[in-house]
């Protein structure tokens, strides 16, 4: 009787331990945070997080687990918008960064698209702590523009890039801008062809000022060198810093593709210069995303998404060496906007089989393998043949080799000479495209599409999409706040908890 009262106190304590864990807004009677991260990997779900870890295992990093793995709380979210069921960034980074859900394609706007919504930076801003916003893709684009701006549309990125310097914010990093020059529907085409640089040379269109141009006269440095980055200093602001050499659509280089880049500047290098720079007596507020986990994801390219995963665990770590000397007033939070490709670890090629070891074979991310393709494609004019292909295709995925397990099987070359014959023989237009065209290869090259499928299929991966999913999302968190972050909310619960934490 006596062993039976001791246990079932045991279960007691247990119970109300687990339970004083999960801490609602109305209970919390926890400290302000003085300091607080919010990262945010686009696309990033469960399957992202857990492949990126099989792979550090099975690669044998000393600590396979990520970094904010090991923070003491985690929840998981679902992430809808109010008119869709699979959501895309603006809805979701609009619900992350106002507490309030929204309508697909909504930046800092209620659904009908009428009411703005305050947004957590604004109310950093309003308490008197400066403000960061850091990201891997350009400046204006959804999730960082969600933060700062009150549009009805994320393609406005004229009109967000003007809401940037508005904003009165103290640090911006990243890419560069899409159009800083002003809209002209006839540029759309052309964006993620305009390589480098911030944006446009143009300085007018239609008689609108540019954007660079306003935000300058509103006090603002624009800062696109190395140097001028890494001579940055504590007391500097108003700084919009972009990334020196950017790859496609204004952003940041993939991680995988870094050491073609010779001032390549990381997301991690930009948020501990944002920490210098922000750091004050009344505290900052910082977002920082890995915008490009959701691109590659896009392109279901398995290894490219591991590599920014790991960029993104880089700023992170950054982070954490911060709490690590102000513990009782920081918190870091880790999250997603939605998952992007319906990532599997599981393929029904592979069956039950995986090894994730075969992923370190690839050397370059599906958009450099991709600029490769085509540049064979210039060279070698009516002249193509599969075997060149292939061979490329072993340079830079190692599939093909005598190893064993990366051999093409007769099935792998019926699938890639296909995507052969459409890759170079095919000048269709895409819209044209038949319905088993676009199953197979979405709107992108199909050699690098169908070599990505096959190279995840080897490791024992698949995508179910090349858009986003449905899927519910993690939130890890540490330091203040942190236990706000348990259990099991919505998207629109994180905006909500930052808002709640900032005001108390
Ligand atoms: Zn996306």
């Amino acid at each position: 009787m006596k062993t039976y009262s001791i246990i079932i106190s045991m279960l007691i304590v247990l119970i109300t331990q687990s339970a004083a864990q999960s801490v609602k807004r109305s209970e919390y009677e926890g400290a302000k945070p003085k300091y607080v991260f919010c990262f945010i990997g686009d696309g990033m779900g469960f399957s992202q997080i857990s492949l990126t870890e099989r792979y550090l295992k099975a690669t044998d990093r000393k600590e396979p687990k990520l970094n904010w793995s090991e923070f003491p709380y985690h929840g998981y979210y679902t992430t809808h918008a109010t008119n869709r069921v699979i959501t895309a960034s603006a809805a979701g980074g609009t619900a992350l960064a106002t507490g309030e859900k929204t309508s697909v394609n909504s930046i800092g706007v209620d659904a009908s698209k009428t009411k703005p919504l305050l947004n957590v930076s604004e109310l950093s801003q309003q308490h008197g702590m400066k403000v960061g916003i850091v990201t891997s893709v350009s400046l204006d684009n959804a999730t960082p523009a969600s933060f700062y701006a009150h549009q009805t549309s994320r393609s406005k990125y004229y009109e967000i890039s003007l809401d940037l310097s508005k904003s009165g914010f103290n640090y911006f990093a990243g890419g560069g801008f899409k159009r800083p020059e002003g809209n002209d529907k006839k540029d759309e085409k052309n964006i993620d062809r305009n390589m480098g640089g911030l944006g446009s040379d143009k300085k007018v269109k239609g008689g609108q000022p540019n954007s660079l141009d306003v935000a300058k006269q509103r006090g603002y440095s624009i800062i696109n060198t190395y140097d001028g980055f890494h001579n940055l200093k504590k007391g500097d602001d108003k700084l919009i810093v972009s990334a020196p050499q950017l790859a496609h659509a204004k952003s940041i280089a993939y991680g995988i593709d870094q050491g073609r880049y010779n001032e390549y500047i990381s997301l991690a290098d930009l948020t501990q210069k944002g920490i210098e720079v922000l750091d004050n007596k009344k505290g900052f507020f910082m977002m920082v995303e890995g915008g490009k986990i959701d691109w590659s994801c896009h392109a279901n390219d398995a290894a490219t998404t591991i590599k920014e995963v790991l960029e993104l665990e880089k700023a992170v770590e950054v982070a954490f060496d911060f709490y690590k000397k102000h513990p009782k007033e920081t918190l870091i939070i880790v999250c997603a906007d939605h998952e992007t490709g319906g990532l599997s670890m599981g393929s029904t090629t592979s069956g039950m089989a995986s090894d994730f070891t075969l992923l370190q074979h690839q050397n370059v991310s599906y958009n450099e393998f991709k600029k490769i393709i085509q540049a064979y494609k210039e060279e070698h004019k009516d002249n193509y043949k599969f075997e060149d292909v292939l061979q490329l295709i072993t340079k830079h995925f190692g599939l093909g080799e005598a190893n064993k397990n990366l051999a093409f099987t007769d099935y792998d070359l019926k699938r890639l000479k296909d995507a052969f014959i459409s890759s170079m023989f095919s000048e269709v237009k895409q819209e044209s495209h038949d319905d088993h065209y676009r199953a197979l290869y979405g709107y992108r090259d199909p050699i690098t599409v169908t070599t990505c499928h096959i190279f995840a299929e080897k490791a024992g991966i698949d995508w179910t999409t090349f858009a986003h999913s449905a899927n519910d999302v993690p939130v890890s968190a540490i330091g203040v706040g942190e236990e706000l972050f348990n259990g099991y909310f919505d998207n629109s619960d994180i905006g909500k908890n930052l808002m709640f934490l900032i005001k108390k």
